[in-house]
């Protein structure tokens, strides 16, 4: 049994896995930096250990000191969050030498999923369908040839991708050469590997994901599914389940899909896997092997607290629930609260004047913010994610909106303004948009 969890991250996640291991019983160790001294989940936590400065490789990413913390609380397992060393198969491998439970998947799937030619070919095996692409690495010189047989348009990805980087469309044999030379070249700086592989390109698809969690014994369950097309430059803003396009029969058969290849897998812990989805057809992008910033969404919807499953199936708990018991109700919207300026998109870091949260019947706020809390400017900008349930879409959105007039956040930028509008736009009320909708939509603004 797990007794005493590290909580190796900071900011809203780190206060949510906080409360899960609150809400069971779990000791607590937070880590923070030194800018983070006065952060809420610092405060909140049983123990603290001062990790480093505020850059996150001397600090968040660093293992030797995260390992340090455990040793010296006594903490006997790392819950990662996600981001940061959430993904990081070594430090899985490191946590297991010390005796330490981390978390989340064995280290072999997370660096299969991590790698993301394997990720797809070991998608394939499973029974998940993918887009069609090249058969592994595609070199430039065989780049045409690749491209000619997937048809363009194409799109040049990195093998190690991550965070839409390394990534290049090429829509005609005339921009294949330096859209591939580019994806090398940003896959290179990013990831210290130049390697990209090839798809075919989908014009208007959306971003389904599906939220599976596995114990390790060859039982996993699904939890519906999550529309994450609201994006900014691959970077989610708005997410929603269930999703406004998909039918109870649908979603059933792709998360039967995702459950069953997991239980071959004999996977462990919670996962996501991601389609593009376009004509009434899924095809798999990549799977995540750790919780993601959404997964309230799914939450709400189904009851069920994602964090308590990943520290039951990490204690050989096993799952609460089998798939018959889960069942869906309403619609949930999260919102990302990000300290940004609303338009630019240009961070915001610095103190919260006033901060009120609001409240009330299907309304959940994930935050790390208070008055008079300063926003170091080292980390990400989310600050927060307002989640919002209602028993219908339409009932969610009114909430939404009454919710977004509620929330006061001064003294910084927020996107809250963004969101006020979208919830008055009649694409987003009918749940019509794709991938490249908000791109298009916030091109057309700044016109
Ligand atoms: P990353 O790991 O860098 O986030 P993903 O493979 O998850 O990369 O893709 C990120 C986003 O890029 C997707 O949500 C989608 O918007 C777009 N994308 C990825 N693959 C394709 C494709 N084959 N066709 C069109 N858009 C794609």
């Amino acid at each position: 049994m797990i007794s005493k969890i590290l909580i190796a991250n900071r900011g809203e996640i780190a206060l949510r896995v906080l409360r899960a291991c609150k809400e069971l019983g779990i000791a607590t160790v937070a880590v923070h930096s030194t800018a983070d001294a006065d952060a809420m989940h610092v405060r909140l936590a049983d123990e603290s250990v001062c990790i480093g400065p505020p850059p996150s490789r001397e600090s968040y990413l660093n293992i030797h000191q995260i390992v340090a913390a455990c040793e010296i609380t006594g903490a006997d397992a790392v819950h990662p969050g996600y981001g940061f060393l959430s993904e990081n198969a070594k430090f899985a491998d490191i946590l297991d030498a010390h005796g330490i439970t981390f978390i989340g998947p064995t280290a072999d799937h997370i660096r299969i999923m991590g790698d993301k030619i394997t990720a797809k070919k070991t998608a394939e095996s499973l029974g998940i369908p993918v887009v069609p692409g090249s058969d592994g690495e595609v070199k430039p010189e065989n780049a045409l040839e690749v491209a000619r047989k997937i048809g363009f348009p194409v799109l040049i990805k990195a093998t190690a991708g991550g965070g839409g980087r390394g990534m290049k469309v090429a829509r005609t044999e005339e921009e294949l050469e330096e859209a591939v030379s580019t994806a090398r070249a940003e896959a290179l700086a990013a990831f210290g590997n130049d390697a990209v592989y090839m798809e075919k390109y989908l014009g208007k698809p959306r971003h389904i994901e599906i939220q599976v969690v596995g114990d390790g014994e060859g039982n996993a369950i699904h939890l519906g599914e999550r529309d994450c097309s609201l994006q900014r430059r691959h970077q989610k803003v708005w997410e929603e389940a269930n999703s406004p396009a998909l039918s109870v029969e649908q979603r059933m058969a792709i998360g039967k899909v995702c459950a069953d290849a997991m239980k071959k897998l004999k996977y462990r812990g919670a996962g996501t896997i991601e389609f593009l989805y376009e004509n009434g057809e899924f095809y798999f992008i990549e799977m995540n092997t750790r919780l993601q910033v959404e997964h309230p969404i799914t939450e709400a919807i189904t009851g069920i607290d994602l964090v308590h499953e990943q520290i039951r199936v990490a204690s050989g708990g096993g799952l609460s629930v089998t798939q018959d018991e889960i069942s869906f109700h309403g619609h949930a919207i999260e919102c990302r609260i990000n300290a940004e300026d609303p338009r630019t998109f240009v961070p915001s870091p610095g103190t919260i004047t006033h901060f009120h949260a609001p409240g009330g019947l299907g309304v959940r706020v994930d935050s790390g913010a208070y008055q008079g809390y300063r926003i170091p400017p080292y980390y990400d900008s989310l600050i927060g994610k307002l989640i919002v349930h209602g028993r219908t879409r339409n009932e969610c959105m009114m909430r939404l909106r009454r919710v977004l007039d509620e929330f006061v956040i001064d003294g910084i930028k927020t996107t809250l303004p963004l969101f006020q509008d979208l919830i008055s736009n009649p694409d987003i009320a009918n749940g019509d948009y794709d991938i490249h909708w908000l791109e298009n939509y916030l091109g057309g603004k700044a016109n």
